[in-house]
């Protein structure tokens, strides 16, 4: 080791899902196989390119405008970001600044983890039960902050929101975040409790139900003084975070509930179709109420069948970590998509794999 690296901020990065430039049956990053809202490619085929010489409003008034009258909330309640990658990295360095440990499950979103490593924050993860469900009791003792994800991920199970409150009322002197990445496609959002709780911050992005993951648009719903705190952190480290593309974009996507709507739907039929298909294949998988599936197969190797769905171009995600190896996570793609999977694994377990 160089003398100069021993004052180096070193931490182990997050490892993203493969992004093959060819293409092939994409179901490992969660994406959504169906396009943005038609509105969207109406707005960034009329983008005005004199808009683009200038800085964009460092504000993001507009998005955050629309985003606030979407959830019935004042402005001052929202924040945005560069996908909720960005606004829950922003959260972890403003909110998370104890001494006392920060709690999140062992087995959810791997991001989580590396953002206390690199912002040098104690954590600790209660374990998840054996039907991977979070153990509300576990969040009960002294912390320096909660966040869990709602559904949580790769588990796909969702909770209702007296779990959800629950966990805030017990922990109502730290900040806690809800990372509602795949609400839109399980059930009630935590939003409606950030009246009665100062404390709860609800985190949602545009990657997954909204088709617009290459835009990066994420946001935080919660009080106005979180929110001012955020902002003032976003404004230490960077002014121009939201591009003027994204901006545009993000608000159209809001205008078409009804596109929105129909698309999410189509996913959810899939997914419950998707569910029966690998049951009757003897597949055991937790209850996603996600746009994915952790699915485990009692007699074949998640690894094997990882490599050689690869090998037919149809990529899923093989997540490593002591209790999950033998699952993969599949993301629920178009009805066609799940067809051909389908078949395909019918095919491999019929060779006695
Ligand atoms: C996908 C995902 C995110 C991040 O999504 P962005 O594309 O950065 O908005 C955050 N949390 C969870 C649990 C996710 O699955």
């Amino acid at each position: 080791m160089k003398a100069f690296e021993k004052n180096i901020r070193k931490v182990e990065p997050y490892v993203p899902g493969e992004q093959p430039q060819r293409k092939v049956i994409k179901l490992n990053t969660n994406e959504n196989p169906y396009p943005p809202a038609p509105g969207v490619s109406e707005a960034l085929l009329s983008m005005d390119m004199e808009r683009l010489r200038l800085y964009p409003d460092p504000t993001a008034g507009n998005l955050v405008h629309t985003l606030a009258e979407y959830y019935g909330v004042k402005d001052e309640q929202v924040f945005v970001g560069v996908g909720s990658d960005d606004v829950l990295a922003m959260c972890f360095l403003t909110f998370f600044n104890s001494d006392k440990p920060i709690l999140f499950p062992d087995i959810t979103y791997s991001f989580y983890k590396v953002w206390a490593e690199l912002y040098r924050i104690p954590y600790e993860c209660p374990k998840l039960d054996d039907e991977f469900r979070i153990v509300k009791e576990d969040y009960y003792k002294e912390n320096g902050g909660i966040i869990f994800a709602n559904p949580n991920a790769p588990t796909g199970i969702y909770e209702g929101l007296n779990f959800v409150e629950d966990i805030v009322e017990h922990n109502q002197d730290v900040i806690v975040i809800v990372d509602e990445a795949y609400i839109d496609f399980a059930g009630k959002s935590a939003i409606e409790l950030v009246d009665k709780y100062e404390n709860l911050l609800v985190v949602q992005t545009y990657s997954k139900s909204r088709s617009m993951a290459g835009m990066r648009i994420g946001y935080a719903i919660g009080n106005p003084l979180l929110i001012k705190y955020l902002n003032d952190a976003k404004y230490s480290f960077n002014s121009y975070t939201m591009n003027q593309t994204s901006l545009v974009c993000g608000v159209e996507s809001l205008k078409d509930k009804a596109y929105f709507e129909e698309q999410v739907q189509k996913i959810v039929d899939t997914r419950e179709w998707t569910k029966k298909a690998l049951a009757s294949l003897d597949f055991k998988f937790p209850d996603s109420q996600t746009n994915f599936i952790l699915a485990s197969h009692p007699k074949c190797s998640a690894k094997e069948l990882f490599e050689a769905l690869k090998e037919a171009d149809i990529f899923v995600r093989y997540l490593s970590g002591e209790r999950i190896k033998n699952y993969l996570r599949i993301t629920v793609g178009t009805q066609e998509e799940m067809q051909m999977l389908i078949e395909f694994i019918k095919n491999y377990i019929g060779k006695g794999a």
